[in-house]
């Protein structure tokens, strides 16, 4: 009795901790895939990330880990699950599109998704999973890192990503910062997640080459880098694709010649905040380019500093 007693003390402040989450797809933060967006804390109209940033909007309630394009998506990257535990509901059949503001989702802007019960009244929820690739079913048992699908583009979603929520008891919980009081950012407190996802308030997304300036929706679709050019032309174009931008932001486009020598070197400002943005600078070809490796930089810079940057190279033949 004493023994049973002494277990009840010890297990009951242990079984009310929160579950510790594991990253819940299958891509490198910062090289395949990147957080596009956090939970917004701001209780008002406006939108704010736990850091203070601007990577939110209004009212939304997770965190959405993003892939580069829809090449990636359809190359597969799986959603898994980020904690043990029981799948409390699934759907899968919703078709992969771009979400477009006159369609009507009847309630269903998870789009495919699964939804995870954890014990403490804790819930994981994926959503935007790709049709067709849904691999768990209701009542199944889990454990962090068990594939429940595929990140996709089902529900209402703009590009390819997870969107996860966590809640408790109903409630929704950043999970970077689920102490935080209501409107609080910038606290330092623990994240539920097992592993430092570190905070990047932006960032590049792609960089290729290309004979023109390319169209937006080839590089989302993940077309727009050409592996080779032609000597004659066109053009010689170098874009970067990124996300998080703010006013006053530079995009800075180099290309380097096969001779070491500077093709060109020139600098895009931003003007406004932007979820996902791209830039392109290039030269007309007049009489034909020396054949060989161009290498292209593409760097971010925010107050005049460098905060990321992405290499590049095409072949000229
Ligand atoms: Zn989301």
């Amino acid at each position: 009795m004493r023994l049973l007693l002494l277990l009840v003390l010890i297990a009951s402040p242990l079984a009310a901790e929160p579950p510790r989450l594991a990253l819940p797809v299958d891509c490198t933060l910062g090289e395949t895939c990147h957080i596009q967006s956090y939970v917004d804390i701001d209780p008002t109209d406006g939108a704010l990330d736990h850091a203070c940033g601007t990577l939110s909007y209004d009212t939304h309630k997770g965190t959405d880990f993003a892939l580069p394009d829809l090449a990636a998506m359809v190359a597969g990257v799986s959603v898994l699950a980020a904690a043990p535990g029981r799948v409390r509901a699934v759907r899968d059949g919703m078709a992969d599109v771009l979400y477009t503001e006159a369609e009507d989702l009847g309630g269903q802007d998870c789009g495919n998704g699964v939804v995870i019960a954890h014990p403490d009244s804790w819930e994981t929820q994926y959503c935007h999973l790709r049709q067709g690739s849904v691999a768990v079913r209701e009542g199944q048992e889990v454990e962090a890192g068990t594939r429940l699908g595929r990140i996709g583009l089902s529900g209402r979603t703009q590009f390819p990503h997870l969107h996860l929520s966590v809640r408790h008891e109903g409630r929704v919980i950043d999970p970077f910062a689920p102490d935080a009081a209501p409107g609080q950012c910038g606290a330092p407190g623990e994240s539920l997640f097992e592993t430092t996802l570190p905070y990047r308030s932006g960032g590049l997304i792609a960089a290729g080459f290309a004979e023109a300036v390319p169209d937006y929706a080839a590089i989302k679709a993940g077309t727009a880098a050409a592996p080779a050019l032609g000597a004659k032309g066109p053009a010689l174009v170098i874009w970067g694709f990124a996300y998080g931008s703010r006013p006053g932001d530079v995009m800075r486009l180099t290309i380097t010649q096969p001779d070491g020598t500077t093709y060109l070197s020139t600098e895009a400002g931003i003007d406004r905040q932007q979820a996902q943005y791209f830039r392109a600078a290039g030269k007309r070809i007049r009489r034909g380019l020396r054949p060989g490796r161009y290498a292209g930089t593409v760097t971010l810079l925010r107050d005049g500093r460098p905060y990321d940057s992405r290499e590049t190279a095409v072949i000229v033949r």
